[in-house]
């Protein structure tokens, strides 16, 4: 518990500190970007042209960064809205395939009745895409990779672990059976800039917009890995408690009446 308490004042640290530099990268951007826009239209010679789209996609590339950075630091505004997760995932199941490539089996192991979250969708799906390439970097050779929903009740002892009040969860995991990480690498993946892969390749972003989005989505991300087996990233996501989202046990029951 007290490294785990030492791990999040560190993660609050690093945040404070990200964010400050992204805010202020993220304003200059914008200018850079806005004037690229006007030379772009009084520009006629093609040279000109070229010149003027290589330096937009530069600070558009750099805008994505920002923005990952300002995610993790939690300073992306969220507009959360009460979603099914399975809903969520089978309606970007094709992006998530076509993300996989060939040699990767995609299963999804979606539980019936899941309790419904109340999630920012585009950062839901954002965080996704980031575990999903992960897994798939981590099986270059292909393999296979489960995402999986569930309920999840979190009792006193269990929420003193996660840094959560107890009560209703939904948990969404990403399981792959690739390389696997070091104890090591598992204690650093969520700080920014953290890589193990190469340049222009990986830019050490990705788990950390992910653990912004479940940490200011009120929720609680985990790492279990082997190494030489594979890795599971689960988020857990606190349950909304409306009347959608409450399982009925039994098909034939009636579902609670509200007026
Ligand atoms: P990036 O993918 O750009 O390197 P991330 O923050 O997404 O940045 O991941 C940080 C590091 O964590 C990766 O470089 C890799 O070493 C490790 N990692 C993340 N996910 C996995 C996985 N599913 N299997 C093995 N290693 C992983």
């Amino acid at each position: 518990a007290q490294a785990a308490l030492f791990q999040s004042q560190k993660m609050e640290a690093v945040g404070q500190l990200t964010g400050g530099v992204a805010h202020d990268f993220n304003n200059l951007l914008t200018i850079i970007v806005n004037n690229l826009d006007l030379l772009t239209r009084n520009a006629h010679d093609p040279r000109d042209i070229r010149l003027i789209e290589s330096a937009q996609r530069a600070a558009e590339r750099g805008a994505k960064l920002t923005q990952q950075l300002l995610a993790f630091s939690r300073r992306q505004p969220l507009q959360p809205n009460a979603h099914n997760p399975n809903t969520l995932i089978e309606g970007f199941e094709t992006v998530l395939r076509r993300a996989c490539g060939e040699l990767i089996r995609l299963q999804l192991s979606l539980a019936p009745r899941v309790r419904w979250v109340s999630v920012d969708a585009p950062q839901f799906e954002s965080a996704l895409l980031n575990l999903v390439v992960n897994a798939r970097d981590a099986m270059p050779d292909g393999g296979s990779l489960k995402i999986m929903t569930g309920n999840v009740t979190l009792e006193e002892k269990d929420a003193a672990a996660t840094s959560l009040a107890p009560g209703q969860y939904v948990s969404i995991a990403v399981q792959d059976t690739g390389t696997g990480m070091s104890p090591d690498v598992v204690s650093r993946v969520f700080e920014p800039f953290f890589t193990t892969k190469e340049i222009g390749k990986g830019t050490g972003l990705g788990l950390s917009q992910v653990y912004g989005f479940v940490t200011q989505s009120g929720g609680h991300i985990k790492v279990d890995s082997t190494p030489g087996q594979g890795t599971k990233v689960t988020m857990l996501l606190p349950a909304q408690e409306s009347e959608e989202d409450v399982p009925v046990e039994d098909e034939g029951s009636e579902r609670p009446v509200r007026d």
